[in-house]
């Protein structure tokens, strides 16, 4: 498995699936988490206008993530949906956890908010088709959310209706490197809405027509329960795979995503102190770490890996989601020994609501390497 996620990643074949399964890579600075910046608070005030306090796709209430593609507030269950669907159909943020710019928050008030997303969306909704309610089963979600968003079979055919961004299929290349996912918002697809207009009506026709009742792709669709935010802290006394140093990165793996942190020249004790969020599918992977060294001109050179069992960490996740414990609390840990790979014990706390564990690690298959993280389980209902 290791094996495989070092092919995949090294010939770039990777990236296709990663970005499929996860486009977006969250990134925030820990400093800032209690205030909530300027632009985020106007889509609180947006958040409190009628229409926007239930989920636009299935009613749940009190949606804690949008779609800035479509400009509508969405529950949990419809973003992990939404975000499956790619990031050209629709690019999935969530209103606290990530970071907005001022141009984002402008294009999605812009949109209007779930009401008037839904009058252009749902304005052909057959009788026959029942919105999904809030308990509804995942194909159900995933059926209802392809024919309303990618497949447009109820948008409305008024001139007053045009379509929303509609980003080109992007190649595998737009893995998850920062320059593209700090690129603002395409205005540009404004500008040719009229024709996207024109092309989604007719896409839509087709697509009423070959449409079958239970799609295939819908097999591979992974439902997720909730998000993992790594915090890569340092490495310590890693391996040499240049002359003198190394210039280290680690790639993240859980399941079929991967994210991975910037590359820190000439440095074999990096401080990386970057977070980064991954989702947590239903069968929980172990989270794999797995550290290289940059080089220009040649494959990168492995310098170690390290393999976590999260399942302990979200199981006291869920268990205290709801808990208004206030003081630290430790819930439990996974105990250093000899067998395993730890440096010390990683310990599970529960602090301000939020359930989090330290780990240090020593890196395997290499000939030297201290890897330390934290890990922070996002409670389920964010
Ligand atoms: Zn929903």
């Amino acid at each position: 498995m290791e094996m495989s996620v070092r092919q995949e990643n090294s010939d770039g074949a990777y990236g296709s699936m990663q970005d499929y399964l996860f486009p977006e890579k969250h990134s925030w600075s820990r400093k800032d988490r209690n205030k909530v910046p300027g632009p985020q608070r106007k889509l609180e005030k947006l958040l409190n206008q009628p229409g926007n306090k239930i989920c636009a796709d299935c009613g749940s209430p009190d949606p804690k993530w949008v779609s800035l593609s479509h400009g509508v507030y969405i529950c949990i269950k419809c973003s992990g949906v939404h975000r499956s669907l790619g990031v050209h159909i629709s690019k999935v943020l969530s209103i606290k956890l990530d970071e907005w710019t001022d141009e984002q928050v402008s294009c999605f008030i812009e949109l209007g908010g779930n009401i008037a997303a839904n009058k252009k969306y749902e304005a052909c909704l057959p009788d026959e088709c029942r919105k999904p309610k809030p308990d509804a089963s995942i194909e159900e979600r995933v059926e209802f959310i392809r024919r309303k968003y990618e497949l447009l079979q109820f948008l409305g055919t008024s001139d007053n209706v045009t379509s929303s961004h509609r980003p080109q299929r992007t190649s595998s290349s737009s893995q998850t490197s920062s320059s593209q996912e700090k690129k603002p918002f395409d205005k540009q697809a404004t500008r040719h809405r009229i024709g996207n207009a024109l092309r989604n009506s007719w896409a839509r026709k087709e697509a009423e027509y070959k449409y079958p009742k239970k799609s295939s792709s819908m097999a591979g669709m992974v439902e997720f329960i909730g998000l993992i935010k790594v915090n890569v802290v340092r490495g310590t006394n890693l391996a040499i795979r240049d002359v003198v140093s190394s210039d280290p990165y680690v790639i993240i793996a859980l399941g079929h995503q991967s994210v991975r942190t910037r590359v820190i020249k000439n440095n074999l004790n990096p401080v990386w102190n970057e977070s980064l969020m991954l989702s947590i599918p239903e069968q929980i992977p172990p989270l794999k770490l797995l550290v290289y060294d940059k080089d220009t001109f040649s494959t990168d050179d492995f310098m170690g890996e390290a393999e976590i069992d999260i399942q302990p960490l979200v199981a006291a996740a869920k268990a205290y989601e709801t808990s208004s414990v206030t003081e630290s609390t430790q819930l439990g840990k996974w105990v250093a020994s000899k067998d395993n790979t730890l440096v010390q014990d990683g310990v599970i706390t529960l602090i301000d609501g939020m359930v989090k564990q330290d780990i240090s690690l020593r890196l395997q298959n290499v000939e030297r390497g201290v890897l330390e993280i934290e890990l922070e389980c996002v409670p389920l209902t964010q």
